[in-house]
């Protein structure tokens, strides 16, 4: 058992954060929250409506028509937008290709952050995201930046999309990977970087297993 903290991860498109996140959450009986999915599920809802990122007035009239929430479906947290199940959708290639252009709009963020904040607000969390270390839980009692090299990256993603998307090819991923590490990094508001305090885990060379056993060992060692 650990005291009631938030442990707040950050990283690159691709590193393993998502995964790592859940089991890390698992392990210490906490709740998981994957803000990547809601910046999904506004860029899916957006698109759906056919409001192009550019169109800030629209978007600024429907972001509080879009309700997003998660809910376990045979043990497994699924995202839902207006009572929808769109787990599987936000995934796909075309809301990945997308979705930096919206996740930049500062109004779409300052929505977004404080839903997170409220979120965690009991604590016994784990977030990951871009600015989970930076803007949402600067105070979070554990931060973690995830990277990996982006071959390393562009190869497990395209291992884990393949089936469902039999005609997205290696390079297509690698380079949406890349010009998501361009627009997530360079953005004005919120840019994804290395927060002060945070342990950093390259996971080029890791194991899923030993990622999490990495993060852990880490926090049992300094909050038990
Ligand atoms: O984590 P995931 O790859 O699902 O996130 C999808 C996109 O959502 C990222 O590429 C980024 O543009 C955006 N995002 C963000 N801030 C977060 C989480 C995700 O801008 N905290």
């Amino acid at each position: 058992m650990i005291k009631d903290i938030i442990i707040a991860i950050d990283g690159h498109s691709g590193c393993g954060k998502s995964t790592t996140s859940k089991l890390v959450a698992e392990h210490f009986k906490y709740n998981y929250l994957d803000s990547g999915a809601m910046y999904r599920s506004v860029a899916l809802y957006l698109l759906r409506k056919n409001i192009n990122y550019l169109e800030i007035e629209k978007i600024r009239e429907e972001i509080n028509n879009i309700k997003i929430e998660f809910k376990y479906v045979d043990g497994i947290q699924n995202t839902f937008l207006n009572d929808e199940n769109v787990e599987d959708e936000i995934r796909r290639e075309n809301i990945s290709k997308v979705v930096s252009k919206y996740s930049s709009i500062p109004l779409i963020r300052k929505h977004l952050v404080s839903l997170q904040k409220e979120l965690g607000k009991r604590k016994q969390i784990v977030v990951e995201g871009r600015d989970i270390t930076t803007v949402v839980f600067p105070d979070a009692e554990i931060k973690i930046f995830m990277t990996a090299e982006i071959e390393t990256r562009a190869k497990r993603r395209f291992e884990d999309i393949k089936f469902n998307n039999p005609d997205v090819t290696f390079s297509d991923v690698l380079l949406n990977l890349k010009e998501r590490d361009d627009k997530d990094t360079s953005r004005s508001d919120s840019p994804l970087r290395i927060a002060e305090g945070s342990e950093i885990i390259d996971t080029t060379h890791l194991e899923i297993d030993e990622q999490v056993k990495k993060i852990t060992d880490l926090i049992e060692k300094r909050f038990s």
